[in-house]
């Protein structure tokens, strides 16, 4: 019962190897202006079901900004973008679809202050995906146990550590069941004691096939956990390979360079 509720995500043949997988985001040639500024250049990027994908890059470099354009948090001006088969276009039914399936953790936590964590949790899955409250509240419950702090659901944000309220953050994304979950630099305001037990909550996560794109500087997590690795620098993906690939044998000298910079 409680595997039910806590486990819910993405229903697709695990034993399927992930090169024979469908694609579960797909983004061709996408480009992004803010004003003059060009920040994302031809974007092309095929992502398969259950596939873990880290961003690197340096501080500018569009990651934030290409990231938000999955879920429609920004708007493209050109190339297109896919989601499980739904394009993010501007048809509002589409990008409420979309932003149903996505779930997404910023780097600040973005709690909601004046509730409770229970209810922080279960507002969206009341309220959009209009679920009885007596399932979100086995829920979030469930969830909560998933990330370890069961015994905080009737706290209020502040009263929990930064690590905490992140894994807050990531439960209350899961309490949505999205097939895709984008995080944005997830640990880079933590401090250093609390970035382990985030890092371990979405490795778990990574193991249970969730679709998960994860811009970080945490080199150990992408080596670890990623299927594949991609670097952007001033807009463009400049390279993309699996973890080996990426950390041993870079192509490009902008990737030797970066890897010098942070390793
Ligand atoms: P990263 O996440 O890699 O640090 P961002 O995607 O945040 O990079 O930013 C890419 C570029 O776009 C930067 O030059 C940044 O200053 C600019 N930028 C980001 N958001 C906005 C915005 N809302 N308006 C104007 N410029 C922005
Ligand atoms: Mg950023």
């Amino acid at each position: 019962q409680t595997e039910e509720v806590s486990t819910a995500l993405d229903k697709f043949d695990h034993d399927i190897p992930l090169a024979e997988r469908d694609d579960i985001i797909n983004c061709e040639n996408v480009n992004k202006w803010f004003g003059d500024l060009h920040v994302l250049k031809d974007v092309t990027l095929h992502v398969k079901r259950g596939e873990v994908v880290c961003v690197l890059g340096p501080s500018g470099s569009g990651k934030s900004t290409f990231i938000r354009t999955l879920n429609g948090l920004e708007e493209i001006q050109q190339g297109t973008i896919t989601i499980d088969g739904t394009s993010l276009s501007n048809e509002i039914k589409n990008i409420d679809t979309i932003r149903r399936e996505t779930g997404m953790v910023f780097q600040q936590f973005n709690l909601f202050p004046h509730m409770t964590i229970k209810k922080n949790i279960m507002l969206s899955p009341m309220w959009v995906r209009k679920w009885a409250k007596s399932k979100v509240e086995k829920k979030a419950f469930a969830l909560l146990e998933r990330v370890g702090i069961p015994e905080q659901a009737d706290k209020y944000p502040g009263q929990l550590s930064g690590g905490q309220q992140q894994r807050v953050a990531i439960a209350r994304a899961l309490a949505m069941e999205p097939k895709i979950m984008l995080f944005d630099e997830p640990t880079s305001a933590l401090d250093p004691e609390m970035i382990k037990e985030v890092l371990d909550v979405m490795k778990e996560l990574a193991k249970t096939g969730m679709t998960m794109i994860v811009v970080t500087h945490e080199m150990n997590f992408a080596q670890e956990v990623a299927d594949r690795i991609i670097l952007f620098d001033q807009g463009k993906i400049i390279e993309t390979g699996t973890p080996g690939e990426m950390f041993n044998n870079p192509k490009h000298e902008r990737t030797k360079l970066f890897l010098s910079q942070i390793l």
